[in-house]
């Protein structure tokens, strides 16, 4: 029987020591990445604040920073092809859940209501800065003049989740059942 001298050249190419060398270090700079990117997710600005410390002081950081409670809100996110590649969403949860518990949140109108009265912010994905005008130069009562589209959708989340652990209902403006509060009003500023 013949054999197909595609599959000579295939198994000359995949069992070849160099290129198993090759995906071992993919396979590691993949997990480096995810491991760096948890960390900065769960850690924030206090784990870039290690990169400067050395010695003593390092410990001793890293111990009261890893000994603090920590509890990750994680909505639908995805994270494209960067420049380090792509971060499959499963694998990134895993890692995190190793540094800290991860509860999954609805992200049902997180980034389009206002997280301090509910009102519609003007949704356009051409500015990250959204303005609710619900404020009191809009004849309304919110604090909130201008915000950044991620900063609101944080704000949403971690209210939400908070409230979900304290066994509390949803936020009305979050809430699936509820009709969204339209302002008219509402623009985006560019
Ligand atoms: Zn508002």
């Amino acid at each position: 029987m013949p054999v197909d001298p595609t599959l000579d050249t295939m198994m000359a190419e995949l069992m070849s020591f160099a290129r198993r060398q090759r995906r071992f270090a993919r396979f590691r700079a993949r997990k480096r990445n995810l491991h760096h990117m948890a960390t900065s997710i769960a850690y924030g600005s206090e784990q870039a604040m290690l990169r400067n410390k050395r010695g003593r002081s390092k410990r001793l950081l890293k111990k009261k920073l890893y000994s603090e409670p920590r509890v990750v809100f994680f909505e639908h996110a995805q994270f494209g092809h960067g420049k380090r590649g792509p971060v499959p969403r499963k694998a990134l949860l895993r890692e995190l859940a190793l540094l800290c518990p991860v509860i999954p949140v609805d992200e049902f109108r997180t980034s389009m209501c206002c997280h301090s009265c509910g009102y519609v912010l003007g949704v356009d994905y051409r500015s990250r800065v959204l303005r609710c005008r619900n404020n009191p130069a809009g004849g309304g009562g919110c604090s909130v003049d201008e915000i950044d589209r991620d900063t609101n959708a944080a704000a949403n989340v971690g209210t939400y989740g908070i409230r979900m652990l304290l066994g509390m209902a949803r936020s009305a403006h979050l809430d699936r059942k509820t009709p969204r509060v339209l302002s008219t009003r509402s623009t985006v500023v560019y």
